[in-house]
């Protein structure tokens, strides 16, 4: 009997007790450390794939924190690993990116930095207009509490940190740069995403796929010009081309499941030079959206048929029908296991209560290239979002106020305490719940 109550007291000492300790310790270090470091970043935003001064400044502070720090990894990507005993290898990733884009979101601290855009050549404003900003400082955060709690866990821990998310080419860089033959694969890998739509300081997380699979279509319509005044002379690639958008609408509509989520946007639509002239030729540029293979080989298949059947409606011959395009920058939906999302949720509301974990679905179809790291090889992966928009300000909005920016908005704002500090502690925890042996 004193044996099970020493076994039971054993028990109750293990459950962590680390919750309060914890957020108040990530409260001081954002007072003390993090908010400065935060400001510095939002003011000094820089380019996909060219995050130079960015990168360099969380391999030192990543460097500072105890770990071991490797720079240019696929472009400018840096890769911290902290070893700690035999466990499990846990990845943690940020993305580091800024976007074109002239802050006018009104903050004391709103960036007016500018730099050449690589792919213009111009000289551009940049802007933290999703919020990267918000991760990294999370990401210092983290590395400075597991740093500083190496008997609270056991195995390796890898930050990642990653360029050139927004042109969706940084995480298969660092794969093609062999991330895993070089620092390990990971048991688990993890990421989040700080949101405007969600209230500030919040943990949202679902079961399924928080980011849809996105592909690039273009299709090339071939026409045959005449006189504006002698239609009977041509093929028309504007009637064709109209046809053709309104035609790709019954996709969505009608050929999938009204519960299955998808997209078919035509984003642009050339054609034509001048009032009198039947031309030759229309340019469709679409964007595909998908939450798995199932669909996305729906929609593609399907523009294709429309597209080409629709030629064939206009008379045109067999080698002259429209040509569908599909880029081979393809993007995956972002998927969380199941399993690890129930994990996670249990360590974060017992960490930091119920009240602090949500699940509300994101309404939108956005992609994320993330999942390059957990599809191939298949690592079990979770990725969540932490608001960062006050309460008072979504009341405001309701009330008839300014709306809540979106995410790439000149107008774009977070309230950095409460998300970083969230980001930093969400993190935390469900490191500390996977790196057990
Ligand atoms: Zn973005
Ligand atoms: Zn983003």
């Amino acid at each position: 009997m004193i044996k099970r109550l020493a076994c039971l007291a054993a028990a109750v000492l293990a459950v962590p007790t680390f919750a309060a300790d914890l957020t108040d310790a990530v409260r001081n270090d954002y007072d003390a450390y993090l908010a400065d470091l935060f400001d510095h970043f939002h003011r000094n935003p820089e380019l996909s794939t060219v995050e130079f001064k960015t990168a360099k400044r969380m391999a030192d502070e990543l460097r500072a924190a105890g770990f071991d720090v490797t720079e240019n990894v696929g472009g400018t990507g840096v890769v911290a690993m902290l070893e700690n005993g035999a466990g499990p290898l846990v990845m943690m990733r940020a993305d580091m990116d800024g976007l074109p884009v002239e802050e006018k979101s009104g903050l004391e601290y709103a960036s007016r930095a500018t730099q050449t855009d690589p792919i213009t050549g111009n000289t551009v404003f940049t802007m933290h207009a999703c919020g990267h900003d918000v991760h990294i400082t999370s990401m210092v955060g983290t590395a400075r509490q597991m740093a500083a709690r190496r008997d609270e866990w056991n195995g390796t821990l890898m930050l990642v940190v990653q360029p050139a998310e927004e042109r969706v080419l940084g995480a298969r860089a660092m794969k093609d740069d062999n991330i895993w033959d070089r620092f390990g694969k990971p048991d688990y890998a993890l990421a989040f995403h700080v949101s405007s739509s969600d209230v500030a300081g919040v943990i949202n997380v679902s079961e399924g796929s928080p980011y849809a699979g996105a592909d690039t279509v273009d299709i090339i319509i071939h026409g045959v010009g005449a006189h504006g005044a002698s239609p009977h002379r041509g093929k028309d690639p504007i009637v064709l081309g109209s046809q053709i958008v309104l035609a790709l609408q019954t996709l969505v509509s009608r050929e999938l499941s009204p519960r299955e989520p998808g997209v078919v946007t035509v984003g642009s639509f050339h054609s034509g030079t001048k009032h009198n002239i039947i031309s030759d030729a229309a340019h469709l540029q679409l964007t595909v959206r998908n939450t798995n293979e199932e669909t996305r080989a729906i929609l593609l298949s399907g523009i294709k048929r429309i597209a080409e059947n629709m030629g064939r409606v206009a008379g045109l011959p067999e080698d002259k029908l429209p040509e569908v395009i599909v880029s081979e920058e393809s993007v995956p939906p972002t998927k969380n296991n199941g399993e690890l999302a129930r994990r996670l949720k249990v360590a974060w509301a017992d960490a930091l209560g119920d009240d602090a974990v949500v699940d509300i679905p994101t309404k939108g179809m956005g992609a994320e290239d993330f999942p390059f790291f957990t599809d191939d090889p298949a690592i079990p992966s979770v990725y969540w979002a932490i608001g960062g928009t006050p309460q008072e300000d979504f009341a405001a909005e309701l009330a008839g106020g300014p709306p809540v920016p979106s995410h790439h908005s000149p107008l774009f704002k977070i309230s950095p305490a409460p998300a970083v500090r969230s980001g930093v502690e969400s993190t935390v925890v469900a490191l500390l719940a996977l790196l057990q042996e």
